[in-house]
């Protein structure tokens, strides 16, 4: 909808994103010829939907499935424990784990490192495709999965935890030495890129010209 379009028609209202207060104040287009105002108690920009949302949830989405790639073949973690030099990537240490015993934590590690990202770049593509290509698919269900993907972000820490695990399990003869390996890093930017965006996806988009039951 245009600035002129929302002027006039029925008044429309908005909530802030930072305080909660709900505006029915007539909006103004912006520059750019989009909807704004700024909340009248804290001053936050009120938006129809977040700018660019698609694309840049897109961005992060291709980032991150791309880096997930060294993140999985790279080694996550390097141990020395002279004469040996041994290198762990992610799905290698969640092998040793099983071996060893440690089933629940092989479990817990392969959830974190494995099956989170993958959900969640999934998820993110699925919500980005179907706003640009299938608006009115399955509503509540998609509103459903990126509250899911939401909530799965605040352990996103876990996966860092993951590595620190790792390091802990494995066991240290004398002068042994753990170092980060260069698959850390791929991984670390995968947590980052996945959590930017679940942030840059606007759930608004989803119900935008319909209803629940569409
Ligand atoms: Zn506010």
């Amino acid at each position: 909808m245009s600035a002129a379009e929302a002027r006039a028609g029925a008044p429309r209202v908005l909530g802030c994103e930072s305080c909660g207060l709900v505006s029915a104040n007539v909006l103004a287009g912006d520059a750019s010829g989009e909807l704004v105002q700024h909340c009248p108690r804290c001053g936050h920009v009120l938006r129809e939907t977040k700018p660019m949302s698609v694309q840049r949830t897109w961005a992060c989405v291709i980032a991150a499935a791309v880096l997930y790639v060294p993140a999985n073949a790279l080694p996550v973690m390097i141990t020395v424990s002279a004469p040996d030099r041994e290198e762990h990537t992610l799905l290698g240490g969640i092998r040793e784990l099983w071996v060893d015993g440690s089933w629940g934590l092989a479990a817990i590690v392969f959830i974190a490192s494995i099956a989170v990202p993958v959900l969640k770049i999934c998820v993110l593509a699925l919500l980005a495709w179907t706003v640009q290509l299938a608006p009115g698919w399955r509503r509540l269900e998609r509103a459903k999965l990126y509250r899911l993907i939401e909530a799965v972000g605040h352990w996103s820490m876990l996966d860092v935890y993951v590595v620190v695990l790792l390091a802990a399990t494995i066991r240290f003869g004398p002068l042994a030495s753990v170092r980060p390996g260069p698959g850390l890093l791929s991984f670390a930017a995968v947590v980052v890129l996945t959590m930017l965006g679940t942030h840059s996806f606007d759930p608004r988009l989803i119900w935008k010209d319909g209803r629940r039951t569409d």
